[in-house]
């Protein structure tokens, strides 16, 4: 079998690259060594575990605010194997999907393991041993990432589980210590401590989700301890052991002190994820690795001419419409058409509850720079939407610069921040000032109306509502 483009793995990455290349005309296939398409994100990562952050926010606000909201309901019980049942149904219809995308845009799938012969031939060997060879003018690389495990704790997949066991526990833990409190631990720690596990993280940095504007992971503290969240920051974990019907983490504070001891009943070590090669022949064609990463230049290519590394597998964030986004420019690319990717403009967000989303640079990052720079902040508890939906944590920041007023960042943390920082994309996409943004109309009642108050503080110090 001939092909134009073969894309090797099925995530946002993959399977995206593949259908712009089939819509711009090219003879397409996709390689997916699973039995489902669409990768990490849909199968054990952004999907399931929306899902499971949706069934566990609507039991917590049974519990905890429908009385308030003047409904009286008998105390709800949390059945955590009707929430992985509803979430294996709705990856289902997510991957089920995919396919159907496929075979719309004349996409041929093959599924097994897919491994360099040369330049031009790809092999896919398939669960039962047998072998197909294909050959085609370009590769494009999309296999991905797996979880990190600590170096002295191996995942056993029992008690001591990764984010994909932990989308799938049959119980709801009484005591689930975390390691690290970045994005996967935020998140999935929301889950279980809103439907009744206690909840401790233990993370070596001094704050939580450090990447982001520290402002968020101050502000996230304060909201997930009101869930009852216990932490450990600036710690580091020194042993986490399975010792059969439990599991011991033993970790010291960075700057001396005494160490802690925890028990729970399942350890998530969530320190970040590694890119995936393994089992694709790169050594055959000559591709370089840099700590695991596929090396490209900044037009998402290899060493080698005719191939091309997208997503989790090559540098920068690790998240599904990062990898989407190249996948459409290395398409693009191959089409002769010059695409484009601001790397700066892609937010990143926290499915916690309150959400936290940002773009653009961090306050960090500005000091840093030695940028002059101007903060707007405001507040949801100033919001007539926040009190009427009883979401009053949060604020919105807004980093403008200080001599041109141009937009450089924009953070927030509070209810729906996930859907409200597109707002921040397109600001910054365009170059708007904070006062621009100041100055177009915000439908009242809503949660925006806290950006445009923000970029009023920004710009001029004068918000209205504070
Ligand atoms: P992947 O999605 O990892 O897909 C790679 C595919 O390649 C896999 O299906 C793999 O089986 C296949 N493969 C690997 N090697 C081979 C081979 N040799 N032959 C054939 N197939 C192969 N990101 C967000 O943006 N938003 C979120 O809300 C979000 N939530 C997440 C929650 C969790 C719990 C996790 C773990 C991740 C989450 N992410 C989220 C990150 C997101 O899932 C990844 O950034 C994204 O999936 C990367 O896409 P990708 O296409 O590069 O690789
Ligand atoms: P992460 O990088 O978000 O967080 C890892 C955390 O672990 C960091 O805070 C780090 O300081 C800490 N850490 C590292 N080593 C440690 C140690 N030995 N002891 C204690 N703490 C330690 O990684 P993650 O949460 O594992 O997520 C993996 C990837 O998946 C991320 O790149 C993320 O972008 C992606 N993801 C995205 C979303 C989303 O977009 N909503 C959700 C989940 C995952």
């Amino acid at each position: 079998m001939q092909y134009n483009v073969i894309v090797i793995g099925s995530g946002p990455g993959g399977y995206v690259a593949a259908i712009r290349c089939a819509q711009l005309g090219m003879k397409t296939a996709i390689i997916e060594k699973y039995n489902t398409l669409g990768g990490t994100c849909l199968n054990v990562g952004c999907i399931p575990s929306k899902a499971l952050l949706d069934s566990s926010e609507h039991f917590h606000n049974a519990a905890h605010t429908f009385k308030e909201h003047g409904i009286d309901i008998s105390e709800p019980i949390a059945n955590i194997k009707q929430m992985i049942t509803r979430k294996a149904g709705v990856v289902k219809a997510n991957v089920d999907g995919i396919a159907f995308l496929m075979k719309k845009n004349k996409i041929d799938v093959h599924t097994g393991v897919g491994s360099f012969v040369d330049k031009n031939t790809i092999e896919v060997t398939a669960a039962d041993g047998k072998k197909t060879s294909l050959t085609t003018d370009n590769v494009i690389i999309a296999t991905g990432s797996k979880p990190t495990p600590l170096p002295f704790a191996p995942f056993d997949k029992k008690r001591i589980i990764s984010s994909t066991e932990a989308l799938e526990l049959q119980e709801i833990p009484k005591h689930l210590i975390i390691v690290g409190g970045g994005v996967i631990g935020m998140e999935l720690g929301s889950v279980y401590a809103r439907i009744g596990s206690k909840v401790s993280v233990v993370e070596y940095l001094d704050s939580l989700v450090p990447t982001m504007d520290g402002t968020m992971g101050k502000e996230l503290l304060k909201a997930t301890k009101k869930l009852g969240m216990d932490f450990y920051l600036g710690h580091k974990v020194t042993a986490v052991e399975n010792k059969g019907k439990e599991v011991v983490l033993k970790a010291e504070p960075k700057t001396g002190g005494a160490a802690i001891e925890l028990k729970g009943d399942y350890c998530l070590v969530s320190v970040g994820r590694r890119p995936y090669t393994e089992g694709l022949g790169l050594e055959k064609v000559g591709i370089e690795l840099d700590k695991g990463k596929v090396v490209v230049d900044d037009h998402l290519k290899t060493k080698v001419d005719n191939i091309f590394a997208i997503g989790d597998v090559i540098r920068g964030a690790m998240l599904a419409h990062k990898a989407e986004e190249e996948g459409v420019y290395v398409a693009e690319r191959l089409a002769g058409q010059k695409p484009h990717i601001n790397y700066l403009l892609i937010p990143g967000v926290v499915y916690t509850w309150p959400e936290v989303a940002s773009v653009g640079y961090t306050e960090e990052q500005l000091k840093e720079q030695g940028r002059a720079y101007k903060v707007g902040n405001f507040p949801y508890k100033a919001l007539g939407r926040a009190r009427a939906s009883m979401d009053l944590d949060g604020l919105v920041k807004i980093l403008a610069d200080k001599n041109t007023d141009e937009i450089l960042g924009a953070h927030i943390i509070g209810a729906r921040a996930a859907d409200m920082i597109a707002a921040g994309v397109v600001a910054m996409e365009y170059r708007a000032s904070a006062e621009d943004i100041s100055r177009m109309s915000h439908a009242h009642p809503t949660y925006m109306e806290a950006f445009k108050e923000a970029c009023l503080a920004a710009s001029a110090n004068r918000p209205i509502h504070l």
